[in-house]
């Protein structure tokens, strides 16, 4: 890695930089285990400036870990709302009770502990130890994996389990006795600000004097590039089924993908089918009714990080039967104006926009 004094050298460096430049941030005026532990959990997958105005409003209504642990869980994935991995919510609301039930409401300070709770993992649990515990525990994460690549030219043919374990080994070694928390926010927040993915701003990096990739002139080869999967795209048709004032909408099942979240009826199209032909079948599979297209409401598109979603909205007014839905949790009959009290999938929660204002033409 480097020598004593090269590592002092860059610890200092680092939190001086820290000191002068840090951003504002709610969860930094706290050394609260949950407010930290929320924002660590709410920054996973999303932007500092997008998480503020979600932790304010969680802190808000969430103040405690008891509280939270009290909540229902409907209540605690509309908070979630637009932040998406809506999992991240539901461990968290899990984990809150396991902490109240086994270790009377305080979050625990060992890293064998912490790793027990839903959604906790090894950088999560680096990451409450360090800054609420004061814990000379490693941190890394996107951020850090480049910073460190890049200071200590680290590259591993590409073999990216063993990149990962180089760098948390270095991580390890480099975090102080003394402030560790600071040091490893100030790792992060160097990735998020100077060290950037591209054209990263070297002439102001406080690590400048100390960086082999830059010595080298080797910047952009650090870290090697992974090859990224390919975006599947689908296609769901989804139903908006309407009686009497009230829209049919059902709870995904607890245990899968979005789970917990409410949607409108529907599914995808398998190749040869129209899309009313595939509504058709899936409303008749998942409520056992069948149902008469009143006409094509709206087409919605949207990109989730694995995939692209195209979703073929129709219109269907109640004609007849009797709804046997198996495959969620619950439904219900909600009123239009109701709608946006129940947490939906970003693609679903679109449909609803549009619906609450415009719903008089589809009553
Ligand atoms: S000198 Fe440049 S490449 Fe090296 S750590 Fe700083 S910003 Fe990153």
């Amino acid at each position: 890695m480097t020598t004593i004094a090269g590592k002092r050298k860059i610890q200092k460096a680092l939190l001086d930089w820290f000191d002068r430049d840090q951003r504002a941030m709610p969860w930094r005026q706290t050394g609260n285990p949950y407010p930290i532990w929320v924002s660590e959990i709410m920054l996973q997958q999303t932007q500092v400036q997008t998480v503020i105005p979600y932790f304010r409003r969680w802190m808000k209504t969430f103040p405690t870990l008891r509280k939270l642990a009290r909540s229902r869980q409907e209540t605690v994935l509309k908070h979630w709302e637009g932040l998406g991995y809506y999992s991240r919510a539901r461990n968290l609301h899990r984990a809150a009770q396991q902490v109240v039930r086994k270790h009377q409401g305080k979050v625990p300070d060992t890293y064998e502990e912490l790793i027990q709770l839903p959604g906790i993992g090894r950088y999560t649990a680096g990451a409450i130890l360090s800054i609420a515990f004061g814990q000379p525990v490693p941190v890394v994460d996107g951020n850090v994996k480049r910073v460190l690549s890049r200071l200590f030219a680290i590259s591993t043919n590409g073999v990216p389990s063993a990149h990962e374990k180089r760098l948390w080994e270095t991580s390890a070694q480099l975090v102080p006795a003394n402030r560790p928390g600071d040091f490893n926010q100030a790792m992060m927040e160097l990735g998020a600000t100077v060290c950037l993915p591209k054209k990263p701003l070297c002439l102001v990096c406080p690590l400048q004097p100390s960086c082999e990739a830059r010595k080298r002139g080797e910047v952009e080869k650090f870290p090697k590039p992974r090859a990224r999967p390919g975006i599947k795209k689908i296609e769901v048709s989804a139903a908006v089924i309407t009686r009497n004032g009230k829209v049919f909408i059902q709870q995904r099942p607890h245990g899968g993908l979005m789970g917990g979240l409410w949607e409108f009826p529907g599914g995808k199209r398998q190749s040869k089918e129209t899309e009313e032909e595939c509504l058709k079948r899936e409303i008749q599979e998942e409520l056992g009714i069948a149902i008469a297209i009143s006409k094509k409401m709206m087409t919605i598109k949207h990109s989730y990080t694995q995939f692209r979603v195209t979703l073929n909205v129709f219109w269907c007014p109640w004609q007849s039967g009797r709804i046997r839905a198996t495959q969620c949790e619950q439904w219900k009959w909600v009123k239009y104006e109701n709608l946006d009290h129940y947490t939906f999938p970003a693609a679903n929660a679109k449909i609803v926009k549009i619906l609450l204002n415009g719903h008089g033409t589809f009553k």
